[in-house]
């Protein structure tokens, strides 16, 4: 008491701003959270190479000791506590510090700290493959399953998610056809690695004439390397940037034509045999694995749950987005028609960036710089802060962080607005600088999780973001890009922060991998309408004006006239992961060109068929047989977002807001995601809302679940981003 009092006086000298931060320390948030039975730490972080190298390697020393523990006990005496808890308790330890090193890793501003770190964490990585593969402990698990123990809830989950990660890495095999899987996984993972290392190493210098690149701007014709001759210009085909700014622009099909010739060719010679050989292994360990195929063996841990699921999903997104599809095409091809005075003109896959830029010159002409001057940092962010506090019920407090990785880091600790009791806490490093992280994106740093001795340990995590700096005359001001960014990456943070499972298995976003974007996407909805933006979005010049309703109109329009295409081209790379790996008879040799060619005319528009573009689609590693998780979480935010357009208060409704909380973030893993979506919608999810947003009113066939009554939410809103 006498401490606070003493305390009080001091701020009392303090300007107004700095009070606001100072009347509450860390300490007191502590001691609230240890009230509640929980802990709340501030994270220790190395701050030299040999700690940084020190804490992975106490780290692995610790659960290595605590694996010993788990394998050496007597199989006849084997508890959930001693063992897939014990498993749990070793991954919260382990994770965290990982975690921290990825961080250190992303975001240290000395080379030595990052490099330490980049090869702390190639040593974790490398250890934590053989895990799984501790026959020891294993048995002990095994032994405890076999027990058949009553459990429920997130106790019954987290031992079936336990064996099934047994199984999925062939532990239940008998030991020759386990070394078998094991031999066809290393097989893989080198596959894999080669076909990734000739997507990067993939070079194609195209070299075009002023002539050949009329129409393309100055500001890429005049870049470094682009000029290399008098009337010399070297495109290369392989960087993304100079790739789409010609077929933007480009007037001549000639050009266009041959640059996406060129890029749909990248890799070709060595990866296509590549691939065909990493599905035939994949295909074998599915198999092997007792599964049909691999997208079955892929989609089993996810939402979808087969592969079939996941392929009609995507199917009756196709058909469903058909008219609207059909309808862009044939405006794209109307402009050609007129631009090339040839009435039969047919749109290819290398027209159609050209003509949609066409069309947003001629129809949609916004500026989306001149939109800056609404978004000054400072205010976007108190403002997204004001609306999360007020609809999920929180309280986010500034404190001085104990330990700086930059000057500008900020240290938040959220609290429920209700209980004062606190969250978590969340560290935001916003602005860019040398050897940083060049993203946008949250980093958990200490997951949600009950500790053995009962106390909640509440998370901790980091979004790292690269906003334009302020610059001398003015402040930091986003783009409507970055705005909807901060909404979406915040999402993420909260979901981690607010959670309420038991285990580290289950907390925050450890969802399955096709939903953990989906209420992010649904959030970023937030930032294309007028009531949430008059909320913040003010010139930072004169606070008093807004943001007009034509210019957001506008913006929307904007995007909805080339959603078509563009959800048509996700859903067709969908389809063409998903085709690839279907169900395929063991030992037939694959063809992954002949088996994805003719879907790009089938779902969506003609190409060159002496192309292989499988060869350079990189997410066919790492997102193999998950391609369809962006569109299957877009759909999911889409009708996610009706439970707010159709509230008293829309997007900025408290009761939605809550229930989000307590359905969705809460929860996490910890039971089904398709329960969470039920009790936060009261209803099936569906597809038509989705739909909706892409301006497609007419009933389409729905992903086999019960068609949801049409919502009332007025004119399309635009799509969320991929
Ligand atoms: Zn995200």
């Amino acid at each position: 008491m006498m401490k606070k009092i003493l305390f009080a006086a001091l701020v009392l000298a303090l300007p107004f701003s700095l009070r606001a931060e100072a009347v509450k320390s860390l300490a007191d948030f502590q001691a609230a959270a240890a009230k509640a039975n929980e802990v709340l730490v501030i994270p220790e972080w190395p701050k030299t190479p040999s700690a940084v190298q020190a804490e992975v390697d106490n780290a692995i020393k610790r659960a290595n000791s605590a694996l010993d523990t788990i394998g050496k006990q007597d199989l006849g005496k084997v508890t959930f506590q001693s063992t897939v808890e014990a498993l749990d308790n070793i991954q919260n330890d382990a994770q965290t510090a990982i975690s921290k090193t990825v961080v250190v890793q992303q975001t240290n501003k000395d080379a030595a700290m990052r490099d330490a770190a980049e090869k702390a964490i190639k040593v974790f990585q490398d250890w934590a493959v053989g895990v799984d593969y501790r026959e020891d402990v294993y048995k002990a698990v095994k032994a405890y399953a076999d027990t058949k123990p009553k459990l429920e809830g997130e106790d019954a989950l987290l031992l079936e998610h336990t064996m099934r990660d047994y199984r999925r890495a062939g532990l239940t095999l008998p030991p020759e056809q386990r070394v078998e899987v094991e031999k066809l996984r290393k097989e893989l993972a080198q596959l894999e690695t080669d076909f990734q290392a000739n997507i990067v190493a993939a070079k194609a210098p195209v070299v075009f004439t002023k002539a050949e690149l009329e129409g393309v701007p100055d500001s890429l014709l005049e870049s470094p390397g682009v000029k290399t001759g008098d009337n010399s210009y070297t495109v290369l085909a392989n960087v993304t940037f100079q790739y789409q700014a010609v077929m933007q622009a480009a007037k001549r099909e000639e050009t266009r034509k041959h640059l996406h010739e060129v890029r749909y060719n990248l890799a070709r010679d060595k990866n296509v045999a590549i691939l065909n050989n990493i599905l035939a292994h994949r295909n074998q360990i599915a198999l092997k694995l007792g599964y049909k195929s691999w997208d079955d063996f892929q989609t089993e841990i996810k939402m979808a749950k087969s592969g079939a699921a996941a392929k009609t999903f995507i199917h009756d997104l196709i058909a469903g987005i058909q008219p609207k599809f059909a309808a862009e095409v044939a405006e794209l091809r109307k402009i050609k028609a007129e631009e090339t005075k040839d009435p039969n003109a047919q749109i290819s896959i290398w027209d159609w960036r050209y003509y949609q830029n066409q069309l947003k010159k001629e129809k949609y002409t916004i500026d989306p710089e001149a939109l800056r001057d609404y978004f000054p940092f400072q205010r976007v962010l108190e403002g997204m802060f004001n609306i999360y506090q007020s609809i999920f019920g929180l309280k986010f407090t500034k404190i001085i962080p104990p330990y700086k990785w930059v000057d500008d880091l900020q240290l938040f600790i959220v609290t429920d607005a209700a209980s004062g009791q606190p969250l978590g806490m969340f560290y935001l490093d916003m602005f860019p600088r040398e050897g940083k992280f060049n993203h946008f994106a949250e980093f958990g740093i200490i997951p949600g999780k009950k500790l053995p001795d009962g106390k909640y340990q509440r998370p901790t995590v980091a979004l790292l973001c690269n906003f334009p700096p302020p610059q001398k005359d003015k402040p930091s001001l986003l783009s409507h890009t970055d705005v909807e960014t901060l909404f979406h990456e915040f999402g993420h943070a909260l979901h981690a922060i607010v959670t309420k499972a038991k285990y580290v298995r289950f907390s925050g976003t450890n969802v399955p991998a096709d939903f953990v974007e989906a209420p992010s996407q649904m959030l970023q909805n937030w930032v294309w309408n007028k009531k949430v933006l008059d909320t913040f979005a003010a010139d930072y010049r004169d606070p008093a004006k807004k943001i007009p309703a034509e210019t957001i109109a506008k913006l929307k329009e904007a995007k909805l006239a080339t959603v078509g295409v563009f959800y048509r081209r996700q859903f067709t790379f969908a389809d063409i992961d998903l085709t690839l790996h279907d169900v395929h008879p063991e030992g037939q040799p694959y063809d992954c060109v002949a088996a994805s060619n003719p879907l790009f005319p089938k779902d969506f528009l003609p190409i060159n068929p002496d192309t292989a573009f499988v060869a350079y689609f990189g997410h066919l590693v790492g997102y193999d047989a998950g391609y369809y998780g962006y569109a299957w979480a877009d759909a999911i935010a889409a009708d996610m977002a009706t439970a707010f357009e159709n509230s008293p208060d829309g997007f900025l409704d408290k009761v939605v807001g809550m229930r989000l909380r307590n359905e969705i973030y809460a929860p996490g893993g910890s039971r089904e995601i398709d329960e969470s979506i039920r009790k936060f919608l009261g209803r099936e999810r569906s597809i038509q809302p989705f739909l909706k947003t892409l301006g497609i009113e007419t009933p389409a066939k729905t992903n086999g679940t019960r068609p949801s009554k049409e919502s009332d939410a007025g004119a399309a809103k635009p799509p969320t981003k991929p």
